[in-house]
């Protein structure tokens, strides 16, 4: 922290400034109404507190007047950068592209409906500064509808906490801190958004959960209903996959393979005995059916496991992982570009 002293007129303001850049990352798709407000309240809650600033508006293929609107607060004030989606690709993808672009040291993500409430930013920011990797906004007293979000996600939550053994009160706040590290070294697609800190334990990284300000949408509505609940169960099979088995997918279907292949190897003795040594028929047994099909499944399980075990190298090795395709940005420079992850 650095103390300065501004002169303005007669009077001397003290100010105290961060001296970080800050990156503010937000998904926006048919928020025509919201973003110029959400503009305004980031502005206010932000001004003059950090050395630079930068806010990201990634435009998710919205049909709205959206793009519009950015542009005119890009023209108005060159903070404001734009990423513009060929189409919608979800929300985890357009938080995924604010951090390839963003150049903040500190980055923080947030909704563009205005349920968030930028005033929180500074204390988020400031948990970062304390020495937090990720620091998660908990929507306490969240102002969703009861049986279609609140319900879900109550049990979303237990669920997700229970199977990726990351314990938070809420994974699916998006008002999130983060340190440029972390940003630079995470994928998004599907859901993903909301297993970030799951994700991110995998590689040490240190998060706390902070209690945020939740505030009803006025304008626009949702993107979302139950059926998401499905996407996110799908999302959490997928990054339990990812968390315990990645590295070493051969050791689970392997595991299972060498398993079945046993057992179908002992039953087929035992099978032969019985034909050859006592003398009875086995053809119409079950247990020959039995058998084979465990030879046969537990040898695709080996192959299946040899195959995935390729498919994690080259995941590993890092393919070009993008998940979202842009038409154009405004406001990014060269430097910012060439700084891509
Ligand atoms: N969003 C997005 N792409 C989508 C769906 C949503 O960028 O396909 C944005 C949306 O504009 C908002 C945020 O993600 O800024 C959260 O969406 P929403 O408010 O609909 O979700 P909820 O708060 O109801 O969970
Ligand atoms: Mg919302």
């Amino acid at each position: 922290m650095v103390l300065k002293y501004c002169v303005s007129g007669e009077n001397v303001i003290q100010n105290h400034m961060d001296e970080i850049t800050l990156s503010i990352v937000i998904p926006v798709y048919n928020e025509e109404e919201n973003v110029g407000l959400l503009y305004d309240e980031l502005v206010s809650a932000l001004d003059g507190k950090y050395r630079d600033l930068e806010i990201i508006f990634v435009n998710d293929g919205s049909h709205d007047r959206s793009l519009e609107k950015l542009n005119e607060l890009h023209q108005k004030d060159k903070q404001v950068k734009v990423i513009n989606f060929r189409k919608n690709f979800g929300q985890s993808a357009a938080i995924s592209a604010g951090f390839d672009y963003c150049s903040g040291d500190v980055v923080v993500t947030l909704d563009a409906d205005l349920q968030n409430d930028p005033a929180d930013i500074p204390m988020i920011v400031g948990k970062v500064r304390e020495g937090y990797d990720i620091v998660n906004g908990w929507r306490r007293d969240r102002k969703d509808k009861f049986f279609t979000r609140k319900i879900p996600s109550f049990f979303g939550n237990k669920l997700i906490s229970f199977i990726t053994k990351v314990k938070l009160h809420d994974y699916g706040c998006t008002l999130r801190g983060f340190t440029r590290e972390v940003v630079k070294n995470l994928t998004l697609y599907g859901e993903m958004h909301r297993y970030i800190p799951a994700i991110a334990s995998r590689i040490g990284i240190k998060s706390v959960e902070v209690p945020v300000n939740h505030r009803e949408r006025k304008y626009g509505s949702s993107k979302y209903g139950l059926g998401r609940t499905f996407r996110v169960v799908v999302d959490l099979i997928s990054i339990k996959y990812l968390l315990s088995f990645s590295h070493r997918p051969l050791q689970i279907f392997g595991g299972v393979g060498i398993l079945m292949m046993s057992l179908g190897f002992i039953s087929g003795l035992y099978l032969t005995f019985v034909k050859f040594f006592m003398q009875e028929g086995i053809a119409g047994r079950p247990l020959l059916i039995f058998t084979v099909l465990l030879i046969f499944l537990g040898f695709q399980s080996i192959t299946l496991g040899l195959i995935a075990e390729m498919l994690s190298r080259i995941y590993h090795e890092g393919l070009n992982k993008n998940v979202y395709s842009i038409r154009n940005t405004i406001g990014f420079n060269d430097e910012n570009l060439d700084d891509r992850a």
